[in-house]
C-alpha cells in the first residue's frame, strides 16, 4: 500500500498528465540529477547511441515516471511504458521489446516487482539487445534468437533495496531522487496553478507547499483540492486564507506528514519510550516492513529532523514531540 499515491479519477489523472513537465528546461530540482543526465542525453544525441539503462530510485511522487518521460522527449524517441506487476509473462515481455524502434526507451515502473523468469529474461536484452523466443509448439517447438534495436529501459522503483544484484549492476546510470524544498515546491505549485488557470498568491503557494510532504503529486493534489475550495467557498482565486481554510479542512498535517508517518513517531514515543529502537522491532510495532520504512518514510522524517539514527536505533526528536503535542517523558502521565 503507498499512502502518497492517491487513488485518482479519470479526470484527475488528465490533470496530473497536464501538469507533467515535458522537458529538462520544465523541470524543478533534483539539479546534481539533471545535470548528469543532460550531458548523458547529449552525447548519446551526438553519436546517435541509445541512452545507458537509467535506473530512477525514490519515494513515491517525486518525478521518476515525469523524467522517464523527459528522457524520451529530449532523446527525440518513443516510449513505451509497462510495470514490473504488469509483466508477468516474458511472452508479454518479448512483445514489448521486439516492437522498440532504435534508441526507444521502455519504461518500467516498480521494477523490483518483475516475476524472477521475467527479470532474467530481460538481461540479456538489455545486455546484449538480444531475446530468444520459442516459435512454433509441440516437436516443432524451438527457439530463435532475434536482435532487438538497441534501446534504453529506464527502470523505476521506491524500493532500490529490493532490486536484485544482477539487476543494479546493468543500470550503467543510477540516481535517487531527493524530496524538494518548500522553496521548490512552491515554484512547482505556482507552475500547476498557471496550467489550471487559477490564480495564486506567492504566500499561498508556500503555505500548500510546506505542507506537502517534500513531494510533488501530493503539492499538485493539495492545489487541486484548494482550487475547489476557492471557486465554491471563495472568489475563484487561491489567497492564503482560503488556502489555509481549505488545508484546514482537508485535515492535513502542518508538515504534511500523513498517517503511516505520524505513526512511526507516535509508536516510538508510547512503545519505546522515544527510542532508540531497532528498525525491525518498530516494523513490526506500525506493521509495515523495514525496508518501507526506511526507503520510503524514514528519509522525510529524518531530513525534517523528527527522527535521528544513531547506532542503537532510531530517535524521535524535541521536534516530534512538539509536533504531536506530547510532553518528552510525559506520557505515562506524569
Ligand atoms: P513518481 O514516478 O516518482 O511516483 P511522477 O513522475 O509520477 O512521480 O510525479 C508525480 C507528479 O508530480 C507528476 O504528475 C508531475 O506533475 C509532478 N512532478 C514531479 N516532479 C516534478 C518536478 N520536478 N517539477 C514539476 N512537477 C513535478
Amino acid at each position: 500500500l503507498d499512502p502518497t499515491n492517491e487513488q485518482f479519477s479519470s479526470e484527475e489523472l488528465d490533470i496530473e498528465r497536464a501538469l507533467r513537465p515535458l522537458s529538462f528546461e520544465d523541470f524543478a530540482g533534483q539539479e546534481q540529477v539533471l545535470e548528469n543526465l543532460k550531458i548523458f542525453v547529449q552525447a548519446a544525441n551526438l553519436r546517435d547511441d541509445a541512452l545507458d539503462h537509467t535506473l530512477f530510485h525514490g519515494p513515491p511522487g517525486l518525478g521518476k515516471t515525469t523524467l522517464a518521460h523527459i528522457l524520451a522527449n529530449e532523446l527525440g524517441v518513443g516510449i513505451k511504458v509497462t510495470s514490473g506487476p504488469v509483466l508477468d509473462k516474458p511472452g508479454d515481455l518479448a512483445g514489448l521489446l521486439t516492437n522498440l524502434e532504435e534508441r526507444d526507451v521502455l519504461f518500467i515502473d516498480e521494477i523490483h516487482r518483475l516475476s524472477p523468469i521475467v527479470e532474467e529474461y530481460l538481461y540479456s536484452a538489455m545486455e546484449d539487445f538480444k531475446i530468444d523466443i520459442m516459435i512454433e509448439s509441440g516437436p516443432n517447438a524451438r527457439t530463435v534468437q532475434i536482435n532487438l534495436h538497441p534501446f534504453t529501459l529506464v527502470g523505476a522503483t521506491t524500493r532500490s533495496g529490493l532490486l536484485t544484484a544482477p539487476m543494479r549492476a546493468r543500470f550503467g546510470i543510477s540516481s535517487r531522487l531527493q524530496y524538494y524544498t518548500t522553496e521548490l515546491l512552491s515554484t512547482i505549485v505556482e507552475r500547476s496553478a498557471h496550467i489550471l488557470r487559477v490564480p495564486i498568491s506567492m504566500e499561498a503557494a508556500i503555505e500548500i507547499a510546506g505542507r506537502s510532504r517534500g513531494t510533488p503529486r501530493i503539492a499538485n493534489a493539495l492545489l487541486r483540492r484548494v482550487r475547489d475550495f476557492a471557486q465554491i467557498k471563495g472568489n475563484g482565486n487561491i489567497d492564503i486564507e482560503i488556502a489555509k481554510y481549505g488545508l484546514k479542512a482537508l485535515n492535513v498535517d502542518a508538515h504534511g506528514l500523513d498517517e503511516m508517518d505520524n505513526k512511526i513517531l507516535t509508536t516510538i514515543i508510547d512503545k519505546f519510550k522515544g527510542g532508540p529502537v531497532g528498525i525491525t522491532t518498530l516494523a513490526t510495532a506500525v506493521s509495515e516492513s523495514g525496508e518501507t520504512i526506511e526507503e520510503v518514510y524514514e528519509p522525510f522524517l529524518i531530513q525534517e529532523g523528527f527522527i535521528i539514527r544513531t547506532p542503537r536505533g532510531r530517535e524521535v526528536t524535541e521536534l516530534a514531540y512538539k509536533h504531536l503535542g506530547r510532553i518528552k517523558g510525559g506520557t505515562q502521565g506524569g
